[in-house]
């Protein structure tokens, strides 16, 4: 991306200033744009705040070069000061074995760089995108997927936004916007209001959706501005990413409920995390959570195949473990979906127990979860079809399911025309 300034974001921390909550004042611990100006981003700033254990000064030398460091003095204040295997330390503390390749990782684990039809965009489902608006974060995850492209500094630049919006406005296909980075919220509340305010003066946009950490790791950030701006652009959903219920404090829950009570519902996508989250009792407690701050968990993903991110990574089995140990044992509310987003772009695919035993054409045998087998009845008629379809959707066009992918020239270089499906190639 062209190096053009569009948010300006401090990179390094005052030095020989204070981090520890203790020693901070109260307005400058709340002003996000104070936390902000004094991320850690070395060894030096963490061991000001933790005992940094021998394998996290090796880890710390090692990600020099391969991912950036980088976490608020609020994120930090939640670490355990004497525990290297904290679940927020593990989260943005690096290992040495970043610097480990495995047999199966790759840089874009998810395939975006071939979905990429214009600046800013991937367009891998029918009928959304995601658009990039910003490349730099509250915190750099340890285990992020787009690591390849945040936390540089190359953001998007005002002409390459504008591309990607002009691709949205002449791609009438798409439904769904979503906002993700880097960290959205990371952007000035006016350049985002103007952002969303384009987005929505899209006819064919009926959704917009922000992928934001801030209220996890800078939840000083929904401050009554943002909120406002925010409520104007309904509807508005955000999806962020708690991990673990040490992260579900006072403050990230007065976060999620401002959103929520401007009506904008907040959901969660976990990651889970070998070592981190990765118990029944840890994902319980995080779901359960989430809901008492009226944060639906929506997904659980099972690690993404990122480069240097083997250590973190669960056996799919044992994931699948872990979801049995949920649904049933708690309210289907709590229970997100665990899915697998498939390297090299294939999307989300859903994985978990299997309750279904047998199907016949009179009864089906399922196991519920408390393992018990169950028989179900098959109703005697088969046909499905809905008659009344024909009179409620008369005169509209059936879904269009073309894939996105720079493969299909009729939508992404402009050259075709998106809504003829002779156009398609
Ligand atoms: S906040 Fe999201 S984009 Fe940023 S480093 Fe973490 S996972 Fe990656």
């Amino acid at each position: 991306m062209a190096v053009t300034a569009t948010v300006s974001l401090p990179v390094a921390p005052e030095r020989g200033s204070a981090l520890r909550r203790a020693d901070v004042h109260p307005s400058d611990w709340s002003d996000w744009r104070w936390q902000l100006r004094h991320m850690l981003t070395s060894a030096e700033d963490l061991a000001r705040v933790v005992e940094l254990s021998s394998e996290e000064r090796a880890g710390l030398a090692a990600s020099d070069g391969l991912f950036r460091v980088g976490l608020t003095p609020y994120y930090a204040s939640l670490m355990d000061p004497e525990r290297p295997d904290c679940p927020i330390r593990r989260q943005a503390i690096p290992s040495a074995r970043e610097a480990h390749t495995a047999p199966g990782e790759l840089r874009d684990p998810l395939g975006e760089d071939s979905h990429n039809p214009a600046p800013c965009i991937f367009h891998k489902y029918p009928d959304r995108v995601l658009l990039m608006v910003v490349d730099r974060c509250a915190i750099y995850c340890r285990h992020c997927n787009r690591r390849r492209l945040v936390g540089g500094d190359d953001p998007p630049g005002l002409a390459e936004l504008d591309a990607g919006m002009a691709y949205i406005e002449r791609t009438p296909r798409i439904r769904d916007v979503l906002l993700s980075g880097g960290d959205p919220l990371l952007l000035s509340t006016r350049k985002l209001d103007g952002i969303l305010a384009r987005l929505r003066a899209i006819p064919h946009v009926e959704i917009i959706r922000i992928g934001t950490r801030v209220p996890v790791v800078l939840p000083m950030r929904i401050d009554d501005e943002l909120v406002a701006a925010l409520r104007r652009h309904h509807p508005l959903y955000v999806n962020t990413h708690f991990n673990h219920p040490a992260e579900l404090t006072g403050e990230a829950r007065a976060a999620c409920e401002r959103l929520v009570d401007a009506g904008i519902p907040v959901g969660n996508q976990a990651v889970l995390l070998r070592g981190i989250n990765s118990s029944v009792r840890c994902l319980r407690a995080l779901m359960r959570g989430l809901l008492r701050m009226r944060v639906r968990p929506y997904y659980l993903f099972q690690g993404d195949t990122v480069a240097g991110t083997d250590h973190l990574r669960t056996p799919v089995e044992a994931a699948i473990a872990l979801m049995g140990q949920l649904r049933g044992w708690m309210s289907g509310m709590a229970v997100p979906h665990l899915v697998i987003d498939a390297p090299g772009g294939g999307g989300k695919i859903p994985i978990g127990p299997t309750y279904l035993v047998e199907a016949g054409d009179e009864w089906v045998t399922l196991r519920n979860y408390r393992g018990a087998l169950v028989r179900y009845p098959q109703p005697a008629e088969r046909d499905c079809a809905v008659s009344y379809d024909e009179v409620y959707f008369a005169g509209q066009p059936v879904d269009d399911d073309r894939e996105g992918g720079p493969g299909r020239p009729d939508c992404h270089d402009g050259s075709g025309d998106p809504d003829d499906p002779d156009d398609v190639t």
